[in-house]
């Protein structure tokens, strides 16, 4: 008989793959199937995946838990397998071994709980066990696993089912589809959420139609990015236009987003669509001038292949390309979240489109940090975005298309601004 309560491992896994590290669906599944191998029965498990990267985790069994902390940058993990009763938690050990691609390691074996140490109190065990057994089932265990998109100082997290349904590292960043609970199927670029099925509305009904019902003689759109698919298919409602080009540098992502998100990706086959994929910074330096009604920048935060998407040349050349009336929208961060993007963007735009000429339209989208998010404008030539001129067509239009967050209230809403924001972007 142990005199020993529990027995604690402590183990080092060292030289391990950095990709594995930070792979939070494959080390849940491992680490809980590492303790159903040493037989253990799994309550729960929580895992959370940090960015830019590191995941932490722990199992609940019936014989204690297993827990793990990551650090890919150094191919490192920190796992403690705390267990009790007969259980041999070695077996736990070899399996992660194994699965963390381990090249070295060390693990000190410590005894926790000597009962000569510990005075048992006595109670009504019934009780007790009555309570235990109405909790205790074998089948089912709750699993967390989160994602997490964050900055230094804040974070959203979305919990999701742990399935990894897409997961391909591109020349550009690692295009992901999660399953999540509340939201559904989400794109995922590196550690940042795109979009996702249940708030997907709220960013593509915005980014599309207060500028088309603001250019109803509109014929020639350019979208930059927008490789989900849902910022086409809006702009494809509008039966006026004859031609959108859409620019993606990423073909790894359409071909997620046709395969898992198809009700977003639904008009990659329009006839009045030419698909691109390639660089939208590149594509802009060799686009004639006066050519396009609306340009759409539908691009990711400024990093990696974004980054580029933010400059002052990259909307110089866009003021080039537009007709003379003409309207840019641009992904324009949040004032909250990516505070010095969001600002610098603005002021960019204010200097190449003019002091008034930049205006910026407010709007909600829930699985972005902060939720509150921004599209920023450049108008060239004669044209007025935030008010609506044809109520009784926007509304047989939002009833026809059954859209679920535009109306031509929110038009003209979106664009008033809060003091704060004014302050930050210096307006009136
Ligand atoms: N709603 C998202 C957001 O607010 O972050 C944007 C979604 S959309 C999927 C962003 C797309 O921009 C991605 O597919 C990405 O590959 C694409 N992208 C990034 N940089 C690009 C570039 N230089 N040229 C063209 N597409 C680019």
């Amino acid at each position: 008989m142990s005199t020993a309560l529990g027995n604690h491992i402590l183990v080092e896994f060292m030289n391990c793959e950095p990709s594995i590290m930070n792979d939070v669906s494959a080390i849940e599944r491992d680490m809980v199937a590492a303790a159903q191998k040493a037989g253990a029965t799994v309550i729960n498990s929580t895992f959370h995946h940090f960015s830019p990267y590191g995941v932490s985790g722990v199992v609940v069994i019936q014989e204690s838990h297993l827990a793990i902390h990551t650090w890919p940058e150094y191919g490192y993990a920190a796992v403690d397998l705390f267990t009790c009763g007969e259980m041999n938690a070695w077996i736990s050990f070899d399996h992660l071994k194994e699965c963390f691609g381990a090249k070295s390691y060390s693990a000190l074996e410590l005894k926790r709980g000597s009962v000569n140490l510990l005075q048992r109190n006595d109670f009504d065990i019934t009780s007790m066990r009555q309570k235990a057994a109405e909790w205790r089932n074998p089948d089912f265990y709750t699993r967390n696993v989160w994602f997490t998109d964050k900055d230094d100082e804040q974070a959203l997290s979305l919990r999701f089912t742990g399935e990894v349904l897409f997961d391909v590292q591109s020349p550009f960043q690692r295009v992901r589809i999660l399953e999540s609970y509340k939201y559904g199927k989400m794109l995922a670029l590196d550690d940042m959420v795109m979009t996702t099925e249940k708030d997907e509305f709220h960013y593509h009904e915005m980014i599309s139609h207060p500028a088309l019902f603001s250019l109803p003689s509109a014929k020639n759109v350019l979208i930059i990015g927008g490789g989900d698919g849902g910022t086409a298919r809006e702009v494809l409602r509008h039966k006026n236009i004859e031609q959108v080009t859409m620019v993606e540098i990423d073909g790894e992502v359409i071909e997620a987003c046709k395969i898992h998100l198809p009700k977003i990706a639904a008009e990659f086959d329009n006839p009045r669509l030419d698909l691109i994929v390639g660089d939208g910074i590149e594509f802009l330096k060799k686009a004639s001038p006066n050519s396009y009604d609306l340009i759409i920048v539908d691009g990711s935060d400024p990093v990696g292949p974004a980054e580029g998407l933010f400059s002052v040349e990259f909307y110089t050349n866009c003021y080039k390309a537009l007709k003379s009336n003409g309207i840019l929208v641009a992904q324009g961060e949040s004032p909250k979240f990516n505070e010095k993007a969001f600002t610098e963007l603005n002021l960019t735009l204010q200097t190449i489109f003019g002091l008034d000429k930049a205006p910026i339209s407010l709007f909600f989208v829930p699985t972005y940090p902060t939720g509150m998010w921004s599209f920023q404008y450049g108008i060239k030539g004669n044209i007025t975005v935030n008010e609506v001129k044809n109520k009784s067509e926007i509304q047989d239009f939002v009833a026809k298309e059954k859209l679920r967050y535009y109306n031509e209230a929110i038009h003209t809403n979106t664009f008033a601004l809060p003091n704060f924001v004014k302050e930050l972007v210096r307006k009136k």
